[in-house]
This record gives structure tokens, C-alpha cells and sequence, in this order.
């Protein structure tokens, strides 16, 4: 059966169209989905009866179920869901003084092989649909009771390497009669597949991208993430600064600090080098140990001092706040399901 929440506003009116009815009853049914939020077709009631049965038969909500619900004592909630093929996957909700933030996936498992990220232990299963990656912030929502007005792709899965799917749902969660969330309000973070970054620069979304970038050499940083070999720093910059250029929109490079691998000064050196004159900031991530990593947390004295060279040389940076790392929902520590 056909996902309802994968059409577009206007997708969802051609359907109509062709099982004859008006086009304005996408409009209705929009709203009932998006603002709302009810979870059946039942409850659409400005819809006639025999509209909802057809909708019944043709197509599924794709409601999900909670496999499981762990909150952390921030406050952090992660998810985990089970999709109607029987795969799950992980969803996490922040709240923030100003607001909720979600992080969803947009893939079950992943392809990039990054050496610290938990998410790469598993294998690649597909891609989600763009109505599974809205149904994350809608099956929150609902069970949590609250409004979402953050998102961030930076759950399982690379979301360029999805790219039709994590746009379509992005337009989506933005659009007015969507979930009407800010472009601003939604982050987009990759490893860095470079003609993606390409196309996304051209897609008139006013997004922010967050580049994962982690270390400051090309031999450093392939021994880390893998996908360097085929996109080495200098394309990775370069495509940046063209986002810059074609957005004006700031980009964001996480680097995650680990324990005598990238957190010293020649690094922080190297990195202002690489990034100086960008429109950017620095996220800085205390590593979070993942199962059998070779990776250890850098010292707070290391991180403070990581920081307060970048600031000193004109690269704005600032610390992650760590939420939800005691039940593993903190970066790099998601799973597609829980292994026991
Ligand atoms: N695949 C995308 C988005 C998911 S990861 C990407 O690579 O950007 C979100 C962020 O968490 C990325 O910057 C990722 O590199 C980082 N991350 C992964 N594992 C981590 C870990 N163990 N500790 C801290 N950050 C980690």
C-alpha cells in the first residue's frame, strides 16, 4: 500500500485527480495530516465517507509503533521504531530552553563506514522514504505531546546519500501547509559526498548544512571516514564555499575530539588554515565511546584549549552540549535496531 505522508501537496492532488475527486480535498487532507495530526483517515470528517473508505483501501498512514522508549536523565527521549517491513529505527528528541529538537534518520543503517560512529556497525538495509523521515517528527509528537520546532538529520544514515528523499521530506516538514517549520529550523549534516552538496546548494532551501569534517590532513581524516578517499578536504572545502556562495547561508563543520588522534594544537592550527576567511562555525563534539571503538573522549582541558585557539584566530567555535549519552542517544551512537 502507498504511504499517504510521501506525496507532496501537489502529487497528493493528481492522485485525487485520478480516483476523480476534486483537487482542493489534497488541501483538506493536508491539513488534517500536517496540522492537525490526527493518525487515521476516520478522523478527516469534512471529508465524505465514501473519500475516506477510498483512502482506507489505497492507502496506509504508516503510523509507528514504539519498539522501544528510553529517557535519559536530561530529559533526552530516543525512539525506537518499527517500520512496517519489520526493519527500526532510532529517533531521538532534545528539549532545548528554546524549544524541542528532534534528530531523525534517514537511512536504515549506512554506507559510509566511519570508524567511530556506532551507526556504521550495521549494515546498509535502504534508504527511508520521505514519509517515513516526516513520520519520525509526527509518531514523537504524538507520544511525547509536544510541538517540534528543531530538526536535524543527523540520525542513522547519510542523508545526501538519500538525497530525493531527505529534499522531498525537507520540503515537506518546511511547507506552509506541511508541518511549516522554518528552513532555518532544519540542519542537514553530512561526511561530505560532494556532488550532493553540489546539487543541495542549488536547491533554493534555506537550510543549514553541517559538514563533518573531524580532522585537519587527508591522511588523518580517510583513516577515520573512508569517504575521504574519494572526496579529500580540498574538493570538501571547495564545494563549501561554493554553498556559501550560491546560499550566503553559514556552514557548520563538526569536528568530534578525540583523545590523541585529532585534538591538538597542530590541529586546531591547521584547521583555522583550512577554514579561515569561510562564513562558518565549529561545532566541537566530545567524542562519545561507541562499542569496541578505538576512540577515546579528549580531555576537557584539551577541548576548552582546542576551542579557545579557534576563537582566538577568528574561527567562532563552541562545545556541543552532550545530551542523552547515558542512553546512548548521543551522536554517533545510534543503532537501526537494538542488539541484545
Ligand atoms: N551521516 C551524517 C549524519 C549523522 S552523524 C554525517 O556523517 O554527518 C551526526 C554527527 O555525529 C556527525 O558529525 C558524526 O560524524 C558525529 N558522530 C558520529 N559518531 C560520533 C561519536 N562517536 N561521537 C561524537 N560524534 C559522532
Amino acid at each position: 500500500m502507498k504511504n499517504i505522508k510521501d506525496y507532496s501537496l501537489d502529487e497528493l492532488k493528481e492522485e485525487l485527480k485520478a480516483i476523480g475527486e476534486k483537487p482542493f480535498r489534497a488541501e483538506q487532507i493536508f491539513k488534517w495530516l500536517y496540522q492537525e495530526k490526527v493518525i487515521s483517515f476516520e478522523e478527516m470528517t469534512n471529508l465524505s465517507l465514501t473519500l475516506r473508505e477510498k483512502l482506507v483501501q489505497n492507502y496506509t498512514m504508516d503510523n509507528f509503533g514504539i519498539l522501544q522508549k528510553q529517557e535519559s536523565s536530561d530529559g533526552t527521549i530516543k525512539y525506537l521504531f518499527d517500520l512496517l517491513d519489520g526493519n527500526a529505527i532510532e529517533t531521538v528528541l532534545m528539549s532545548y530552553h528554546h524549544g524541542y529538537s528532534i534528530c531523525v534518520s534517514s537511512q536504515v543503517g549506512c554506507k559510509m563506514g566511519c570508524k567511530f560512529c556506532a551507526s556504521t556497525g550495521i549494515n546498509f538495509i535502504r534508504n527511508l522514504s520521505s514519509g517515513e523521515i516526516v513520520e519520525q517528527i509526527l509518531a514523537v509528537e504524538q507520544d511525547a505531546g509536544v510541538t517540534i520546532s528543531n530538526v536535524v538529520f543527523m540520525g542513522i544514515g547519510e542523508p545526501l546519500d538519500n538525497y530525493d528523499h531527505v529534499v522531498k521530506a525537507i520540503r515537506l516538514i518546511n511547507h506552509p501547509k506541511g508541518l511549516n517549520i522554518g528552513a532555518r529550523h532544519i540542519s542537514i549534516s553530512t561526511s561530505g559526498l560532494v556532488p550532493k552538496i553540489e546539487d543541495l546548494a542549488k536547491e533554493n532551501i534555506q537550510c543549514t548544512l553541517s559538514i563533518s569534517l573531524h580532522a585537519t590532513t587527508n591522511e588523518k581524516r580517510s583513516e577515520m571516514m573512508p569517504v575521504n578517499t574519494r572526496y579529500p578536504i580540498e574538493e570538501l572545502l571547495e564545494a563549501c564555499r561554493n554553498y556559501t556562495k550560491l546560499t550566503h547561508r553559514r556552514i557548520s563543520f563538526e569536528y568530534a575530539l578525540a583523545k590523541d588522534k585529532n585534538d591538538n594544537l597542530e590541529d586546531a592550527k591547521r584547521l583555522v588554515n583550512l577554514l579561515k576567511g569561510m562564513l562558518c562555525h565549529v561545532n566541537l563534539i566530545p567524542i562519545n565511546p561507541i562499542e569496541k571503538g578505538t576512540f577515546k573522549k579528549a580531555s576537557n582541558e584539551n577541548i576548552i584549549r582546542f576551542r579557545d585557539y579557534l576563537n582566538d584566530h577568528g574561527i567562532v567555535a563552541t562545545i556541543r552540549r552532550e545530551l542523552g549519552s547515558d542512553i546512548d542517544a548521543a551522536c554517533g551512537q545510534l543503532r537501526r535496531k537494538n542488539l541484545t
